[in-house]
């Protein structure tokens, strides 16, 4: 059923604890933590506990938590101190757009130059 776990979701494995991660923050319905891969010097990704396959698929079924995704993103940013340089919250949607992991997730880069537009 939608928005239930999915056994070979490697999201849903770092929301259970089977996969580790470095969570900076945990909420009722959202987990940040550092990307393996990070593109800046603060590359955090914030995802609801809840499966869909991306951000847009989120707030269509369950609006509220995809809103707990972004006010998570923008705490992020809080406690990484970005505000006053700016940051970049990425939603990638499919993989033309670069999607490699098919668990909706949100993307907070900062702590360098942003370019525009992204590649
Ligand atoms: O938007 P996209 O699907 O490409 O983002 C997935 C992200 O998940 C990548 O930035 C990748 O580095 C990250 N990742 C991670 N920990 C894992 C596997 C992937 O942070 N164990």
């Amino acid at each position: 059923m939608a928005g239930e776990r999915q056994p070979d979701c490697l999201f849903c494995k770092i929301v259970s604890g089977e996969v580790p991660a470095t969570v900076v923050r945990e909420t009722e319905t959202t987990v940040a933590f550092r990307d393996i891969n990070p593109q800046a010097p603060t590359h955090v990704l914030v995802i609801p506990k809840v499966h869909y396959p991306d951000a847009a698929t989120l707030a269509a079924a369950e609006p509220g938590v995809a809103a707990d995704v972004l006010r998570e993103a923008g705490a992020v940013a809080d406690d990484e101190k970005l505000d006053s340089s700016g940051y970049r919250i990425v939603l990638n949607t499919g993989s033309g757009a670069g999607q490699t992991v098919f668990h909706a997730h949100a993307h907070v880069l900062g702590g360098r130059g942003l370019t525009w537009p992204p590649g």
